[in-house]
């Protein structure tokens, strides 16, 4: 057993990275069992909610592939979706609605954008600009693909989400964000009430890296990265989704399309929540 006070989410920045580079080199499993014990799963069974944000020219490219697998293995996701996209390729993202996916509000350039929002970072707009980031694209779904988006994602997560973002959604009318980290929040890698009425769904973590996101970006593509490999990749989310299973946990992922369609990785993580008889769910269902 593990001691209680390790197994909470660590505020300070220097502490989180000793106690993260510990537990990895240690003893992950066990951590990762202990930490996601400690969450109330909303749903009464093993639980997986996956998400994709669309960030980037090449994630719109990857779409029509995406949602072809999707409906190959009739599972819904959630789309973290730019206003901007949705008002230059209105057309997919129709796609994605008609196929029963869910639209989540990840504003309206995505600051630090190269094409529309360089030099800018969501944290450092003021009160007014993130508003308006979070309203222009919640007016562009609405009046493109006629949806009402009661979810939201800040850009780039932690280090640029805000806790000024919240008090926004709530005047606006939104029911959830999911911009924090599982390793790094209080709900234990499941949604709990944060403020203004909002609740915060935070992005999970793998088994044997259960203090890190679990997506492409630390996994395969930093500088260093945790595994650095397509295989060990698919095998790292086998075997975080068996655990789940055994343990009846709640769990979401984010990946980025572009990556995640490469060499076949979309596809086995789909056979995989099949094979394991995972529920998924979305966002909307759980608040
Ligand atoms: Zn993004």
């Amino acid at each position: 057993m593990i001691p209680t006070p390790l197994i909470r989410p660590v505020k300070n920045k220097y502490m989180a990275y000793l106690l993260r580079k510990v537990v990895h080199l240690t003893f992950p499993e066990q951590y990762f069992t202990q930490f996601m014990g400690k969450q109330i799963n909303p749903c009464d069974e093993a639980a997986y909610v996956l998400t994709f944000d669309f960030d980037f020219e090449k994630d719109i490219a990857a779409f029509p592939l995406l949602l072809d697998m999707l409906k190959k293995h009739d599972i819904k996701a959630g789309f973290a979706v730019i206003g901007k996209f949705v008002e230059k390729y209105p057309d997919i993202h129709k796609r994605a609605v008609a196929e029963g996916h869910e639209i989540i509000n990840h504003t309206y350039t995505h600051p630090d954008n190269p094409h529309w929002a360089p030099d800018r970072f969501f944290n450092k707009l003021s009160y007014a600009e993130q508003k308006a980031e979070v309203e222009q694209a919640h007016e562009a779904i609405e009046k493109i693909l006629g949806v009402e988006s009661i979810g939201f994602r800040t850009p780039h997560y932690g280090n640029l989400h805000t806790e000024s973002v919240y008090p926004i959604l709530a005047e606006l009318g939104y029911k959830y964000s999911s911009s924090t980290a599982a390793c790094g929040y209080k709900g234990y890698g499941a949604p709990s009430l944060h403020s203004h009425g909002i609740t915060e769904i935070p992005t999970g973590c793998s088994l044997h890296f259960p203090l890190a996101i679990f997506d492409s970006w630390n996994m395969l593509r930093k500088s260093n990265p945790f595994l650095g490999d397509d295989l060990l990749f698919i095998e790292e989310f086998e075997a975080t989704i068996k655990v789940i299973r055994e343990h009846d946990l709640f769990l979401t992922h984010y990946f980025d399309p572009y990556d995640i369609v490469e060499n076949n990785k979309l596809e086995k993580i789909l056979q995989s929540l099949t094979e394991h008889q995972i529920m998924t769910i979305l966002y909307k269902d759980l608040v």
